[in-house]
């Protein structure tokens, strides 16, 4: 890396001069979604003063309550990206189906999906939130893009990123070489390469989930977890910490950023969901960085990248990080499909315990 302060747009124009036919139209697409996120940061910085905390009243597509900024968000988003020129079409967390590009603008031959805010049940108490996207390649023959023309899988993405807004404003991106990040300089108002090259340590002794939800896991997870809280005395012969922000952005950046692992696995609340998160605007995204940076992210039985979507807001169990953890998670399922696990039990475990495996 050169010593000289690099901007995120002189980092796109640099990793697309790697190749001789790059017509730069991806450079643009990226310029129109950072200065998205640009807008949302300035939005959510301003908090109360901006008049946008709070909610709408209203239930989206997902049957969650939306704040006013994830509307606000949305809006952003589609109005920011659809000007360009590069995109055919866009699909949200926000929207039912898909967004096609009015006719007052050309049309490109890249498809984008986005959660505008993530984790915006935190923004009102002032915890880290952010956004998340994902570029795909517009099928050929798409000239109206259906919601059929999403439904590739995450191997399929050409960029993924995230904007996170916390103390500092970043920028989280792959290119399909890597993970890098930039922080926002708000006086000068550019993303600035600050974290080249993250890597996930293959090691880790951090863990997040949502504890709470501990009686709909499945027996693998139960396992997995029993085992790390039962610490030094436990099979795995080591203390972990646990951490939960209920803000996939926050948590991936986290895992980025020290390594750790993160899940929300299937459980069974609600048996006709495979999990919480959504595959094409989290999952999908996240699986891609968290693998470029030398991570894993599974459902548990196989690699998210790979799973084929046939909806739009299709559901999935996410357990990424570590690779050395991930890839425990994965033993413990195969283990339990072939009846061979069995549960632990330690001393440190009795009847009060939260955390009883089964
Ligand atoms: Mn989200
Ligand atoms: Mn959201």
């Amino acid at each position: 890396m050169a010593d000289r302060e690099q901007t995120l747009t002189e980092f796109i124009i640099q990793e697309q001069r790697r190749f001789p036919h790059a017509t730069g139209e991806y450079t643009a697409l990226l310029n129109y979604i950072r200065l998205a996120c640009k807008r949302i940061s300035f939005l959510i910085g301003r908090g109360a003063l901006g008049g946008v905390l709070g909610s709408t009243g209203a239930v989206n597509v997902q049957g969650e309550t939306q704040a006013r900024l994830d509307v606000i968000a949305n809006d952003i988003f589609l109005r920011t990206s659809e000007y360009g020129g590069h995109l055919a079409a866009m699909v949200s967390e926000e929207m039912d189906g898909p967004y096609t590009i009015p006719p007052e603008y050309p049309r490109g031959k890249y498809l984008l999906a986005f959660d505008p805010l993530d984790g915006s049940s935190n923004v009102d108490v002032n915890v880290s939130v952010g956004s998340i996207f994902s570029v795909l390649r517009a099928p050929d023959h798409a000239r109206d893009p259906a919601a059929a023309d999403f439904l590739q899988p995450g191997t399929q993405q050409l960029c993924a990123g995230y904007a996170i807004y916390g103390p500092t404003t970043m920028m989280v991106l792959t290119l399909g070489r890597g993970v890098h990040g930039f922080t926002l300089d708000r006086g000068m108002g550019e993303f600035i390469l600050t974290h080249p090259d993250l890597r996930i340590p293959e090691a880790a002794s951090e863990f997040a989930i949502n504890a709470s939800n501990d009686r709909f896991w499945e027996p693998p997870v139960k396992r997995y977890v029993a085992e790390c809280l039962a610490g030094r005395g436990g099979p795995r012969e080591k203390d972990f910490n646990m951490r939960w922000i209920a803000s996939l952005v926050a948590e991936v950046h986290r895992i980025l950023v020290r390594g750790g692992l993160f899940m929300y696995p299937r459980d069974s609340k609600d048996p006709a969901r495979a999990g919480r998160l959504r595959l094409l605007y989290e999952g999908n995204p996240m699986a891609m960085l968290v693998e470029q940076a030398g991570g894993a992210a599974s459902t548990g039985t196989g690699r998210i990248l790979e799973v084929v979507p046939a909806d739009l807001h299709q559901r999935v169990p996410v357990i990424l990080g570590s690779r050395d953890e991930v890839a425990r998670i994965e033993r413990y399922h195969a283990e339990h499909e072939q009846g061979l696990d069995r549960p632990f039990t330690s001393p440190l475990f009795n009847e009060r315990s939260l955390f009883m495996p089964t």
